[in-house]
C-alpha cells in the first residue's frame, strides 16, 4: 500500500496515494479484490470483511481521501448520507445537543429535523454564518456543531478556523461537509475541524456514475466512527471502491477546470444586464468573498443566479438550456442546472424559503468541465428568454 509522502502535491497524492500494489501481475492500479471471504489467517494479519471497512478496495481509496484532506485516517461508505448519519450516531446520543447550520444539504436537514429528535437528541439551528450566533446556540449539554461551506444554494461561506477556535474552547466536536469544495480547495481539518465528511457520489467521484461517502479525522474519532458503520452496515463494494479510485485521480485536475469555468461563467452573469443577481464565493461582491479568499484555494464550480423577470422567465430560461442539463445533483463532468426551491428546498415553506433568500427563480448551476465558450454560449442564448 503506497503511503502519501508528506510532501507530495494534491495531484500526486490523487493519483498515487493509498494505491493497493498487485503483487500477482505488477499492474499499477488496486486490483478489484471480489472477495466478501478472506482467509484466516491471512496475509493483511487482520480479519477482512466487507462491512468491517477493511476489504483492500476500500482501504486503498479511504487512504487516498485521507491523503487528500490531511486526515491521520479515514473510511469509505455506500453514500454521503452513510457518512453523515454515521457520525451523528457515532458521536451523539439521548440526552446530548447538536447545533446546525440552517443552510445544510435537504439530506442532512432531514435527518436532524426527523431523526436525531426521534433518539432523544435535540437539535439547534443557526440561521446566520456568524460565529457568535454559534456561540450564543451551544449549551452544557452541546456536543457536536454541524456546518457545510461554500452552503447550498447561495453559496454563503462559515469562518471554519474561527468556528474550530470556539468549539475547541468549549469542548464540543465540529464536523463539516466539504463536498461543494472538495480538498483541493478547502482542507477543513488543517483550520481546526475535528471530521470532515463527503458525499463522494459529487466531485470526489466526478463522473455522476457511483453514490458514496467518506468520514475522514483524526485516528482516535474515527476509531469511534468505524465500529458504528460496522453494525449499521452502509459498506461501499469492491467496483464501487474501483470506479471511485479512478474518478479522484483526475480530481485535481477536474477541480482546477471546474474553478475556471464557475469563474467564466459567474463572471460572465454578473456582467449580463438580464441578470438579477449572481452567488459565486469567487466574485469580489459576494457577501462573504474575503472568508473565501482566506480559506479557500479555489471557487469551485457551484454557483447559483437569479434571471430578471419573474418565475415564469425563469422556468423559460431553464427549458432553453442546451449544454445544461436540468437534473439535481452536482460535481459531475457535465454542467447541470435545477432549480434549488423545486429540488432541495422544496420541502421548507414558501416564506421561509423567501426569508432564506431562496428565491422561485433561482437557478443553481453544477458547472462542467465543458469548453468555457461552449458553456457561456448556452447561458447567452437561453437569457434572451429575459425580456
Ligand atoms: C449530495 C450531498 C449530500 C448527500 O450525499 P449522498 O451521496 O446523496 O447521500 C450531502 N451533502 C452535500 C453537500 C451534498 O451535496
Amino acid at each position: 500500500m503506497a503511503e502519501a509522502a508528506s510532501d507530495w502535491g494534491l495531484s500526486t497524492r490523487c493519483v498515487h496515494a493509498g494505491t493497493f500494489a498487485d503483487t500477482v501481475a505488477g499492474g499499477v492500479n488496486t486490483p478489484i479484490f471480489a472477495s466478501s471471504a478472506f482467509r484466516v489467517p491471512g496475509p493483511l494479519g487482520h480479519v477482512v470483511y466487507p462491512r468491517y471497512q477493511n476489504i483492500p478496495g476500500q482501504m486503498a481509496v479511504a487512504r487516498k481521501i485521507a491523503a487528500l484532506e490531511n486526515a491521520q485516517a479515514g473510511i469509505v461508505v455506500s453514500s454521503g448520507m452513510a457518512a453523515i448519519s454515521s457520525v451523528f450516531l457515532a458521536f451523539c446520543q439521548n440526552g446530548d445537543h447538536v447545533v446546525l447550520q440552517r443552510d445544510l444539504y435537504g439530506g442532512t436537514l432531514g435527518l436532524a429535523q426527523k431523526e436525531l429528535p426521534r433518539r432523544g437528541i435535540q437539535v439547534s439551528w443557526v440561521d446566520s454564518q456568524s460565529i457568535e450566533d454559534f456561540e450564543a446556540a451551544l449549551r452544557p449539554e452541546t456536543r457536536l456543531i454541524y456546518v457545510e461551506t461554500p452552503s447550498n444554494p447561495l453559496m454563503k461561506i462559515l469562518d471554519l478556523k474561527a468556528l474550530a477556535q470556539l468549539a475547541r474552547s468549549r469542548g464540543v466536536l465540529t464536523v463539516a461537509d466539504n463536498t461543494f469544495a472538495t480538498p483541493i480547495n478547502q482542507n477543513p481539518l488543517d483550520l481546526g475541524i475535528d471530521l470532515v465528511v463527503h458525499s463522494g457520489t459529487k466531485y470526489l467521484n466526478g463522473h455522476s456514475d457511483l453514490c458514496c461517502g467518506a468520514v475522514v479525522g483524526r485516528a482516535e474519532l474515527m476509531a469511534a466512527v468505524v465500529p458504528v458503520v460496522s453494525l449499521y452496515g452502509p459498506s461501499l463494494s469492491p467496483y464501487d471502491c474501483f470506479l471511485l479510485e479512478r474518478g479522484l485521480k483526475t480530481l485535481a485536475l477536474r477541480m482546477t477546470r471546474h474553478n475556471q469555468n464557475g469563474m467564466a461563467v459567474a463572471s460572465f452573469l454578473a456582467r449580463d444586464s438580464r441578470v438579477e443577481r449572481v452567488y459565486y464565493p469567487g466574485l469580489a461582491e459576494h457577501s462573504d468573498h474575503a472568508i473565501a479568499v482566506g480559506q479557500m484555494r479555489g471557487f469551485g464550480g457551484m454557483l447559483s443566479f437569479e434571471p430578471k423577470g419573474n418565475t415564469e422567465t425563469a422556468q423559460r430560461v431553464m427549458k432553453r438550456f442546451g449544454l445544461f442539463q436540468p437534473a439535481v445533483s452536482l460535481g459531475g463532468v457535465e454542467s447541470l442546472a435545477c432549480f434549488p426551491a423545486e429540488t432541495s428546498h422544496a420541502s421548507v415553506p414558501p416564506a421561509h424559503r423567501e426569508k432564506m433568500g431562496i428565491r422561485d427563480t433561482l437557478i443553481r448551476l453544477s458547472v462542467g468541465i465543458e469548453d468555457t465558450e461552449d458553456l457561456l454560449k448556452d447561458l447567452d442564448q437561453a437569457l434572451q428568454e429575459v425580456l
